[in-house]
């Protein structure tokens, strides 16, 4: 931590903050400053308490340097995580490809699009049992019934199934029948829903928060990993912002932030990102330009009929064709190096 004090700060009033950082058994280096004297807090293992600094005469602020994350850094796993589940990876040497409609709303519907994903080599199909909607009157999701459908789908397919939790309960019922745990973005900072997910048997995806900050979000999977599951997928999905031209705003930046920062293997969902059929193929390809792990897409067999988020659904020509260009641009930049 370092402590600021205010430019006409006398020297007894820095020599009792250095006195009273001592007394907390840790190290006080002031440094004279052309206008003004900090003194940099050395020795803790854990967050120093800035409250006790906080109000002293002559003290302007108190700025924290180490960050609270931990198991999440780079600095503590400095080799990159690979989510395994079954063969497929995410965070190995392919752009992992999650596909599916948003909700499972039919046996007929889930089949006619995951044989398309099938056919397009993705490993992994999503569709959500429980829906997390705005609206209570709107579809909520088939429930056990929809979990069914998608084991059937792992059946006939062999694709792996990624699938929502929106609470405890779900998380049980997601490991009898699903892959992979999605935790939905309304439900990042749900933390009795982190816990439960980090003792599940299964990797979690973690999607970021509406609003979320880069360590909100990392610290959120801190709460999985703190359980004992480092099986952690993260994935963008856009944040909520001023901007009217699309649902949420998609933040690309943040991939080159976390590759600095963190092991984790994180994922783009460029159709909540941007809530528009026609903006998904643009942005698929620049996330994997970005260096991203993988892409979460949502492809209907008929979007004009989709029970949830058909304005942002592919049609299935359109899925095929959008997983073709994002997979060149991203293997061209494997062969050079240039992702990671
Ligand atoms: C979803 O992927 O089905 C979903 C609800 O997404 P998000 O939590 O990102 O809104
Ligand atoms: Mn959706």
């Amino acid at each position: 931590m370092l402590i600021v004090m205010k430019t006409d700060a006398s020297e007894a009033e820095i020599a009792e903050v250095v006195r009273i950082v001592n007394e907390m058994n840790l190290q006080a280096e002031a440094l004279p400053g052309a206008q003004r004297t900090a003194i940099a807090v050395t020795g803790n293992t854990s967050p120093v308490d800035a409250s006790r600094f906080e109000n002293l005469a002559g003290v302007a602020e108190t700025i924290r340097v180490t960050r609270p994350l931990k198991l999440t850094t780079l600095e503590m796993r400095p080799t990159k995580t690979v989510v395994r589940v079954g063969d497929a990876t995410i965070g190995g040497d392919e752009l992992a490809i999650i596909a599916g409609p948003c909700a499972i709303e039919s046996h007929a519907q889930a089949f006619a699009i995951a044989e398309t994903v099938r056919r397009s080599g993705a490993r992994f199909f999503r569709g959500g049992a429980f829906k997390p909607r705005t609206s209570p009157y709107a579809f909520q999701g088939l429930g056990e019934q929809g979990l069914k459908i998608l084991a059937e789908v792992r059946g006939a397919y062999g694709l792996k199934i990624v699938t929502e939790a929106i609470d405890e309960q779900a998380v049980d019922l997601v490991e009898k029948y699903g892959d992979v745990i999605q935790i939905g973005a309304r439900n990042m900072q749900n933390f009795s829903l982190l816990k439960r997910a980090g003792r599940a048997s299964l990797p979690v995806l973690l999607k970021r928060g509406m609003a979320a900050t880069l360590d909100e979000w990392l610290l959120a999977a801190e709460y999985i990993m703190a359980e004992g599951n480092a099986q952690i997928i993260l994935c963008e999905r856009g944040i909520r912002t001023f901007a009217q031209h699309t649902r949420n705003t998609l933040d690309l930046a943040v991939i080159p932030a976390l590759r600095r920062l963190s092991h984790l293997p994180v994922i783009v969902d460029p159709s909540h990102g941007t809530g528009k059929n026609y903006m998904v193929a643009p942005l698929a390809r620049a996330a994997a330009a970005t260096g991203a792990d993988g892409l979460m897409i949502e492809v209907h067999d008929q979007p004009e009929r989709a029970l949830s988020d058909g304005a942002q659904a592919l049609t299935l020509q359109q899925y095929e064709q959008t997983i073709a260009e994002a997979r060149d641009i991203y293997e061209v930049l494997t062969a050079t190096a240039q992702v990671g």
